[in-house]
């Protein structure tokens, strides 16, 4: 099956908005996926919906294989996932945070306390665990959701806008994480709407556009076109 398949997909929000006007779009597995598009395009609806954040008006979800309506629990055991919004305890310790969310997943507490270390010391945040969550930067909070999405080891990981608002060098060292993770069979999909972070990362894009989905190919296709 694919990683994800999204078919026929519509959101009308509460106030009669459509954000989204029957979106389909398939990820094979292994990929790294962009969805490119701008401000308000529906990007971020998309992933909601896929991540069960966002209720869908119709359409289907489906995440190797499993529908997210009808398989709900085992569609989101594989998947992590990266909101633009930090949604962690401020007041919680950074190492905390990471192991809890192990819990969630039935983790035992022993390897949720080796997987906790091994990607907080991938993330560069080892120093800061117990340090409560408030007090790191911007930079660093955004590295904790990579690490707290990765803690159950999910076979897709999906990213809202993962370097949106942080500089050069982060932005850097945080493309080459992400490549070194789908290197090792990791399925990526990210949003952004910068075609360069698109273009030096992924190998396949969806540009969307006032909710609908106007390409849908390869970037080296795409570039060609350019
Ligand atoms: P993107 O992530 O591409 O910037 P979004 O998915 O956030 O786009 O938003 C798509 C459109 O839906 C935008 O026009 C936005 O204003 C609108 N929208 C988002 N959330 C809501 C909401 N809760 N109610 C109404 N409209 C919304």
């Amino acid at each position: 099956p694919q990683a994800l398949s999204v078919t026929g997909l519509r959101k009308v929000y509460g106030n009669g908005f459509e954000a989204l006007k029957g979106i389909s779009f398939e990820v094979h597995q292994g990929d790294f996926f962009a969805l490119l598009g701008p401000n308000g395009a529906g990007k971020s609806t998309t992933l909601g919906i896929v991540s069960s954040l966002v209720n869908k008006t119709s359409g289907e979800v489906k995440i190797f294989g499993f529908d997210l309506d009808k398989e709900q629990a085992v569609a989101k055991r594989s998947l992590g996932v990266v909101p633009q919004e930090f949604n962690f305890n401020m007041f919680e310790k950074v190492g905390d945070i990471v192991r809890t969310q192990a819990g969630y997943y039935g983790i035992e507490p022993k390897v949720a306390k080796e997987r906790a270390e091994y990607y907080l010391r991938k993330l560069g945040l080892w120093d800061k665990r117990d340090e409560r969550a408030r007090m790191l930067s911007g930079g660093m909070k955004r590295r904790l959701m990579i690490a707290r999405a990765l803690v159950h080891e999910p076979k897709l990981l999906i990213l809202d806008e993962p370097t949106a608002g942080v500089d050069i060098e982060l932005r850097r060292s945080m493309w080459s994480f992400l490549q070194e993770i789908n290197a090792a069979g990791t399925t990526i999909i990210l949003t952004t709407h910068y075609l360069e972070e698109a273009e030096s990362l992924c190998r396949n894009i969806a540009i969307i556009d006032h909710g609908q989905i106007v390409q849908n190919t390869s970037i080296k296709a795409l570039l060609q076109q350019l």
